[in-house]
């Protein structure tokens, strides 16, 4: 089973609203080389009780490297975006969450990386790499394009604000359940 280790990189690169703490900011009760000092105890937001990383739970990532050395993370947790193809109406796309470490901004290449968005891809899944909470790259990978290209999508684009648990339930429905489950 696979450990943190000296990896703490969700810690800083997830927002923890209780906690007021911003994507990217240290949290004040990360210790250096100890990890969480509230681990398990009742100051522990639930957001972090509950969360975990898909490198951790090696959900299909044997090939990806620890968090803290390829500078991303994969939430288990799905988002979605919403995009309105010229003359239909809108659709909820489900995308997979990964959190760049903002000093390795072209982390998302790494390619297992790119390899995993591809696996998803074929499932229906595409991947949104974020920044912080707001600012966001979309990706495309070639299973959703007849011509088999990759496609990446940030300018032009309204802000991507992360979604609540009951938003992505109820724009993704039984499709969310089951990745959460
Ligand atoms: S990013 Fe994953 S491996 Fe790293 S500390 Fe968080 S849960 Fe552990
Ligand atoms: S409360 Fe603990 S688990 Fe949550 S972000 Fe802070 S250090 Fe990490």
């Amino acid at each position: 089973m696979r450990q943190c280790g000296d990896c703490q990189l969700c810690c800083k690169l997830l927002p923890v609203p209780p906690l007021q703490k911003a994507a990217g900011a240290s949290c004040k009760f990360q210790k250096f080389h100890k990890g969480c000092a509230v681990y398990h105890r009742p100051e522990m937001p639930n957001e972090c009780a509950i969360w975990n990383c898909r490198w951790l739970v090696n959900d299909d990532t044997a090939d990806l490297s620890r968090p803290d050395r390829s500078h991303y993370v994969i939430d288990v947790m799905p988002d979605f975006i919403t995009i309105t193809p010229e003359g239909e109406p809108p659709q909820n796309i489900q995308v997979a969450q990964v959190w760049i470490d903002p000093r390795h901004p072209d982390a998302h290449r790494d390619p297992a990386l790119r390899r995993w968005m591809f696996r998803r891809a074929q499932a229906g899944v595409a991947t949104i790499v974020r920044y912080n909470a707001k600012d966001a790259l979309v990706i495309f990978a070639p299973p959703f394009d007849i011509e088999g290209q990759w496609h990446e999508i940030r300018s032009g684009m309204k802000p991507t604000p992360t979604h609540t648990f009951d938003q992505i339930l109820q724009a993704l429905g039984g499709e969310a359940k089951a990745v959460i489950e």
